[in-house]
């Protein structure tokens, strides 16, 4: 369904991006002239905020050695906190129920050795066939450490059509048996953004806990995590928060599990006050802060001062409406200018269902996505067949969409793409 307005010439991408109230922020990102980035779902660019902060820090480092934990601009001792603070409105939490460390897979690892609590007849560990891989080797790890086995106790909720998850079919599968659960917030092929108010109450009446992995909503959608009750959640920046290669990662977790003991203790996890007595009794934070391990990794994190300023001062909501019009353009003009060109659009359409990227499905994806390339444009491609196009709303152009399906007309049409192997890259 086309929005009501579409017009396929480029005069109409102009005047939207004239319409645009986010436009100024393009200025502030290292974009390059000849290249068109359309892979913000997979690594953020750099804007020079985020470079500034970071050159503080290290200047810090340079300039107070150790006492930059204390007296830096960014006192480092508190920066974790400080983060999980301006974080905090990008999930809709309260700022203690955030911190901003680890890394996504290290997070689900602490959230599960914290909640997965079997007892009796409840042992079990519920997921999806869709879900990103490391999140499920996590779990079974989790698993056997326990002495359970994989096989009878991660329950995969199945999709029919490999590319969308029903809510009633998860649902379905909320046994008396499980003890916790975890579902993708968007999946990270299909766009598809699953409905986490309704699993939450559905787990809750049931008595499981349930988390979230938002590594594909943070930064580019609205979330209400305190309101819905959402028990965890946990993610990572380096996607559309734009925090640089290796990002550290978020958690939430809520006010009402402030005191549940960490499954995986370590002494920045201790009450601040409390962390240099150095005692052998540890006396965790009374926040999401008791979640973490050890030293934070500070130069990782001192990207994200910037990065979420910038999300302060566009606001998420913004951000989401202009997400939604340039993916909502983006499949406009593909409907328009390749009806002929085997490619099927494999998001959801309705603005309620669908995340920040499209996702294109073609039989000849790998090889596409290496004409582009050659062609200036930086795609995504997730085997065996989608090409992933993320316009981002701090710094994608209506112009450089309209130029990314032009550019993909071309290549079909002169048949581009056949001249490359049909193999993908070590990363893709
Ligand atoms: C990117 C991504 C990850 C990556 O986890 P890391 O620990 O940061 O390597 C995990 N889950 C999902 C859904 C992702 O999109």
């Amino acid at each position: 369904m086309p929005s009501n307005n579409f017009q396929p010439l480029v005069d109409f991408a102009k005047h939207l991006d004239k319409q645009d109230s986010l436009q100024r922020y393009r200025k502030e990102f290292y974009l390059k002239p000849d290249i068109i980035y359309m892979d913000g779902n997979s690594l953020g660019l750099l804007s020079k905020r985020a470079e500034r902060t970071l050159l503080e820090c290290i200047d810090d480092w340079k300039e107070l050695g150790i006492d930059g934990w204390l007296q830096g601009k960014h006192p480092w001792f508190y920066l974790s906190e400080k983060l999980g603070e301006m974080c905090a409105p990008l999930v809709g939490a309260s700022p203690e129920e955030v911190i901003v460390t680890g890394s996504t897979t290290v997070n689900l690892h602490q959230l599960i050795a914290t909640f997965y609590k079997p007892k009796g007849k409840r042992t079990k560990i519920l997921a999806d066939v869709l879900t990103f891989p490391s999140d499920l080797y996590a779990l079974q790890s989790q698993l056997r450490i326990r002495g359970y086995d994989t096989e009878t106790h991660l329950i995969r909720v199945k999709s029919r059509d490999g590319r969308f998850l029903e809510e009633n079919e998860i649902i379905d599968a909320m046994t008396e048996e499980i003890a916790v659960m975890i579902m993708p917030t968007v999946l990270y092929r299909s766009s598809q953004i699953v409905d986490m108010k309704r699993l939450t109450a559905e787990a809750h009446k049931r008595d499981i806990i349930i988390g979230f992995d938002a590594c594909h909503s943070v930064g580019a959608i609205p979330h209400s995590f305190s309101e819905w009750g959402v028990d965890f959640a946990y993610w990572c920046h380096y996607k559309h928060v734009n925090g640089g290669p290796g990002a550290v990662g978020g958690l939430y977790v809520n006010k009402k599990h402030f005191g549940t003991s960490p499954g995986l203790a370590g002494w920045f996890g201790s009450r601040k006050d409390k962390q240099f007595d150095m005692e052998h009794l540890f006396t965790p934070a009374e926040s999401a802060g008791a979640y973490q391990i050890g030293t934070p990794h500070i130069l990782s994190l001192a990207p994200l001062i910037g990065c979420l300023e910038l999300f302060a001062e566009a606001g998420i909501e913004t951000i989401r409406e202009k997400s939604l019009s340039i993916n909502q353009y983006l499949m406009d003009l593909i409907e328009y200018e390749l009806a002929d060109g085997g490619f099927f659009i494999g998001n959801p359409r309705e603005d309620e269902r669908r995340g920040g990227h499209v996702s294109l499905e073609h039989p000849e994806a790998a090889r596409i996505c290496k004409a582009l390339k050659d062609n200036g444009v930086i795609p995504d491609f997730r085997s065996p067949n989608i090409i992933r196009l993320a316009p981002v709303a701090l710094y994608s152009s209506y112009e450089d969409v309209w130029k990314v399906v032009q550019i993909l007309k071309k290549i079909m049409s002169e048949n581009q793409y056949k001249k490359y192997a049909k193999k993908r890259e070590i990363i893709s």
